[in-house]
């Protein structure tokens, strides 16, 4: 069985310091499919000394060093794609076209920061003030284990575009992923230092990293709940934080709209990444008096969806990550019956004929009213709310009434009225038509979806501080 147990730190793949083992999982078969040895607090320690030894070469680097690496870090991404598309099939039961798209993310972000890179003004002048963007410091990034390669080279982009060396914290479950994503960051050639990973507990790897004073930038992704205890610890010292964080999107479907390609479009931006997205359309808004109708497309819309093997590719939902996942899933279903909310689709328990694997049932539920829990928390798996409105200022109302701000989906034929609508939700994102996405424009959410914005510029500038330097020097 394949065994993890080294972390990468000074340019070096090395053993890990930590010795708690993790068994995983393959999620479609519930095989196990290696081991785990997780980093500890040294391990973390380690990881921060070496990214520190490399600030002082990296941060006075020249544009060109940076725009080559990243172009070699474009390039060593590339190489793997196949590769790390199978991790993603195997450790976390992506579907196979999906996972090559994510692996194809993930070069672009890097490719994407050499080209901003180019133009990018590190000294600004205002009058006889020179505004110069300084790189932040050491960079420790935690990303969960649903988005491993995205989060991970996004992060990382801006990063070393501004000058800053990076320590990374990949998911506990996401070993595969790691160590394949590792090697491709290795191969890129980056001076000893400047690119560590150390994949382990959040509670002790992670703890680790967030308290240590050399750290003055934390990027995390990841849950709500860990993201307030990072920024509580943060501020302790004002380590800078971005916290990229949960989401409850609503996606209104307007009163104009094809009710065909709404439904479809509902369950694509709801379904995605198996339904354990950030970005899902979970809580589907429709005019009152078209209920029904929607109901009826709901129903054709997932009859096309084909749940099974992630490696057959007509496949378009697969499992769940782990047990605990489906538990918790299933945990929601049952909420929602018992709250009164009306089945239209799925329920609780396995799919018919999948006796192993922790997959769920593509779940659609009606009849739910926004104060309901399954339309206030984050699920994470293919549940969905219908919830009936009234009229635009009423979907507006149900839309915001959420502690979440991260993403939001229009649906209609107009798309000047869904625009209109758009500017009034609070939300990073908001898609009309269509599951988009833009990897120049900003990512982040309102509320309690996080703080900060990255990807394109905004993930450079995320890595930097400005300073004011004033006086010319000839009088
Ligand atoms: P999580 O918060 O449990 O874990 C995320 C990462 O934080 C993991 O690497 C974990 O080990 C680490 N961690 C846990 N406790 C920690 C601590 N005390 N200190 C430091 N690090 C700690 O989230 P998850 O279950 O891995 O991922 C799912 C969540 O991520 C969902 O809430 C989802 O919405 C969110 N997410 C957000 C985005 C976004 O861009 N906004 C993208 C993907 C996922």
């Amino acid at each position: 069985m394949q065994r993890f147990d080294q972390v990468y730190i000074g340019g070096q793949f090395r053993m890990a310091h930590g010795r708690e083992e993790l068994e995983l999982v393959n999620p479609t078969t519930e095989e196990p499919s290696g081991i785990l040895v997780m980093a500890d607090a040294e391990d973390a320690r380690r990881a921060v000394d070496s990214a520190q030894s490399a600030f002082a070469g990296w941060s006075r680097s020249s544009k060109k060093e940076r725009i080559d690496l990243l172009y070699n870090l474009s390039e060593a991404v590339r190489a793997r794609a196949d590769g790390l598309t199978e991790a993603t099939i195997l450790e976390y039961g992506g579907p196979i076209e999906q996972a090559k798209w994510r692996a194809g993310l993930a070069a672009n972000n890097f490719l994407a920061a050499a080209k901003l890179l180019e133009d990018f003004a590190f000294s600004r002048w205002i009058n006889d003030t020179e505004v110069v963007a300084q790189a932040a410091g050491v960079a420790v990034h935690i990303v969960p284990w649903n988005s491993v390669y995205n989060a991970i080279s996004v992060k990382m982009a801006g990063a070393l575009a501004a000058g800053c060396p990076v320590v990374v914290k990949p998911s506990e479950f996401s070993a595969w992923q790691t160590r394949l994503f590792t090697e491709c960051l290795h191969a890129a050639g980056a001076p000893a230092g400047l690119i560590n990973v150390v994949a382990g507990r959040g509670d002790v790897v992670g703890e680790a990293l967030t308290g240590h004073p050399a750290v003055r930038k934390i990027s995390f992704t990841g849950s709500t709940r860990v993201g307030k205890t990072i920024m509580a610890k943060a501020a302790a010292r004002m380590t800078r934080v971005t916290l990229e964080l949960g989401g409850k999107a609503p996606t209104v479907v307007m009163e104009d709209a094809d009710l065909e390609k709404a439904a479809a479009t509902a369950m694509a931006a709801g379904f995605a990444n198996n339904g354990q997205a950030c970005i899902a359309g979970t809580r589907i808004l429709v005019p009152r008096a078209r209920l029904k109708a929607f109901s009826e497309a709901v129903e054709r819309a997932v009859a096309t969806i084909v749940l099974g093997d992630p490696r057959d590719p007509r496949t378009t939902l697969g499992p769940l990550v782990n047990r605990r996942q489906f538990e918790r899933v299933q945990g929601y279903i049952r909420k929602g019956i018992e709250e009164g909310a009306r089945l239209v689709t799925g329920g609780e328990g396995r799919p018919e004929g999948r006796a192993r694997g922790f997959f769920a049932r593509p779940t659609v539920f009606a009849d739910v009213s926004n104060d309901m829990t399954i339309a206030r928390e984050e699920i994470f798996g293919p549940v969905l709310c219908v919830i009936a409105y009234d009229d635009e200022d009423h979907a507006i109302e149900i839309a915001n009434d959420t502690e979440f701000g991260l993403h939001a989906y229009v649906v209609g034929e107009d798309v000047g009225r869904a625009r209109a609508l758009a500017g009034r939700i609070d939300a990073g994102r908001v898609a009309i038509n269509a599951v988009l996405h833009e990897p120049l424009a900003p990512f982040g959410g309102f509320k309690e979806s996080g703080i900060g914005r990255e990807y394109g510029l905004y993930g450079i500038e995320d890595h930097l501080e400005l300073k004011a330097i004033m006086g010319r020097s000839d009088p």
